[in-house]
């Protein structure tokens, strides 16, 4: 066994949170059976992942779950008072956000791990990280393709013209009749266009990696699931990690302690562990045990604004998720920085005309603007303070703007033009620019992509949070691998680029 560090008593490797990376380590860990692996989770450990009455289980539905409680609660406070505060759903089961998210399956482009490389992160190149994509994945339309996999733990397929929404056919109809090239798979790399969007769901069940890649692991005797259990911190003695401290007191001993909880909680535990920005660490009397100016800064997140069109009512479709446009606003060749995408038909029964809904997102893939998570109190029951800072750099506001009137240019495109009666919402007259940006700023809400909050870095950038290989600076023994550390945000939802994530850096600790 390599990589870990084994303690006298206790576990080999402590994973705190069994999101899409939490279980993905987890079960990647305990493939050696010398191995012991403890995987901490805060929520609860659901067992009917496949059954349809269960809400997880149901790709087509999306966090707030009547009546269950998967959520954290947390909401924004925005630095900006003109922003109204948004809801921030995340993950709390076994699973994660993976258990609960739309099961958009998309990698992103090339340079956005050719730009992690270039910022001195040896191994995170797009060369070497698509073997890893490709082994992750088991592409049910194109594995037999260079850049595909056909036998990973995650399905991954589009939904065939027939099996498709009339209203989802008619928008990327509209949309290639409005200019944007054909692109059958949103996962070639260099793709850009309208085309099918590729879902980690089978049969509308949502794959989460409690399903893809925990299931499969959880026989072992090596690995332990203990859901309820609730870190607080790490329990660092003279600059090396020995455990965890959960939040009713309970301390557990480790050898190695992962983190895996978020790019809203990893950062939270390490600031309560003594490892962040002195003055913030001193606000909270929080022994400093390393002076990291990076955590909890650089929080990235995508954007997004939507509409909706009024359409015929039509049989629900097995997930609202499947027409995907990728398009660049200043039209020059590169990668695409918006997601137009069309979601549905759903039936509303308010407001008038009671009947079917087309929902039409825009979603900014590169923001320049970077917002941050702090601690407000020591107390592990407080949610962090979190600002995402949506627009403050106003090249965002400019882009998101030119993607709202690219969208409304494919709804104004036949057969869509005649199909949906009428655009609902602040984006629904052509207003001038600064109309059209002040709805957007009073409309922002995330596409649920955070990271970069704990991000990598070389030893000598000064906001860098742990190596190239996830670990912290300034202590041993403390491995971060989930969405906080990517450098920079995918133009992607962020489900596979962790997943990702979390197979690199359990390949290196194994
Ligand atoms: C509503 C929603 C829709 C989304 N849609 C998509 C999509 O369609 N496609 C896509 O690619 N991405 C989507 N995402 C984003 C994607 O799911 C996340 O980027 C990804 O799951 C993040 O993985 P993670 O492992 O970093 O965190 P999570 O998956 O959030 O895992 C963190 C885990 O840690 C646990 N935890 C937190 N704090 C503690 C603690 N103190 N002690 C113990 N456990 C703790 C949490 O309960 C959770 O289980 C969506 C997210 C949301 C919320």
């Amino acid at each position: 066994m390599a990589g870990v560090d084994r303690p006298a008593r206790g576990h080999d490797v402590i994973v705190v949170g069994a999101g899409s990376a939490g279980s993905t380590l987890a079960a990647r860990l305990s493939e050696d059976p010398a191995r012991r692996v403890l995987l901490l989770e805060a929520g609860s450990d659901d067992s009917d992942l496949r059954s349809a009455s269960s809400p997880l289980a149901d790709a087509s539905r999306l966090p707030p779950f009547d009546g269950a409680s998967y959520d954290w609660g947390l909401v924004e406070e925005p630095s900006d008072p003109s922003r109204p505060p948004v809801a921030l759903p995340r993950g709390r089961v076994v699973g994660g956000s993976s258990a609960v998210n739309g099961t958009f399956a998309l990698r992103g482009s090339r340079q956005d791990y050719d730009g992690w490389a270039a910022r001195g992160l040896p191994g995170w190149g797009f060369d070497e990280v698509l073997p890893v994509f490709r082994a992750l994945e088991r592409d049910l339309d194109f594995g037999d393709r260079p850049w595909h996999g056909d036998a990973g733990p995650v399905p991954i397929r589009r939904y065939t013209e027939t099996e498709r929404s009339i209203a989802a056919r008619t928008y990327l109809e509209a949309a290639r009749r409005a200019g944007h090239p054909d692109a059958p798979d949103h996962n070639a790399p260099d793709a850009i266009g309208a085309g099918p969007l590729p879902v980690n769901a089978l049969d509308g069940v949502r794959m989460s990696t409690a399903l893809t890649h925990l299931e499969a692991a959880r026989e072992r005797p090596n690995l332990v699931v203990r859901p309820h259990a609730q870190v607080d911190r790490v329990e660092i003695e003279r600059g090396r990690a020995v455990g965890v401290r959960l939040v009713d007191g309970e301390r557990i001993d480790a050898g190695t302690v992962v983190l895996a909880a978020g790019a809203y909680a990893s950062p939270a535990i390490l600031l309560r562990s003594g490892v962040g920005p002195g003055d913030e660490l001193a606000e909270h009397d929080i022994a400093c045990v390393a002076d990291l100016a990076g955590v909890g800064r650089g929080l990235a997140d995508h954007p997004m604004v939507l509409f909706r069109l009024v359409v015929p009512a039509e049989p629900a479709p097995h997930t609202r998720y499947q027409a995907m446009v990728t398009w660049r606003s200043d039209r020059a060749a590169g990668p695409p920085d918006l997601h137009l995408f069309a979601w549905g038909p759903v039936r509303v029964d308010e407001p008038a005309p009671i009947g079917a809904r087309l929902g039409v997102n825009v979603g900014l893939l590169d923001p320049r603007s970077r917002g941050r998570v702090r601690l407000a109190a020591r107390d592990p029951a407080t949610p962090p303070r979190i600002d995402l800072a949506h627009l403050e750099h106003p090249d965002d506001a400019a882009r998101m703007v030119a993607g709202v009137r690219e969208a409304l240019r494919i709804v104004a495109t036949e057969p869509l033009a005649s199909y949906a009666r009428g655009v609902e919402g602040p984006f629904s007259a052509a207003p001038s620019d600064d109309a059209l940006e002040a709805a957007v700023r009073s409309e922002v809400r995330t596409y649920h992509h955070p990271v970069g909050t704990c991000r990598m870095g070389p030893a000598d950038d000064r906001e860098a949070v742990v190596d190239a290989r996830g670990r912290v600076y300034g202590v041993e023994g403390v491995v971060v691998a989930d969405a906080s550390i990517m450098p920079s945000i995918p133009r992607a939802n962020t489900h596979l680029p962790t997943v990702m994530v979390a197979e690199r850096i359990a390949g290196w600790l194994a």
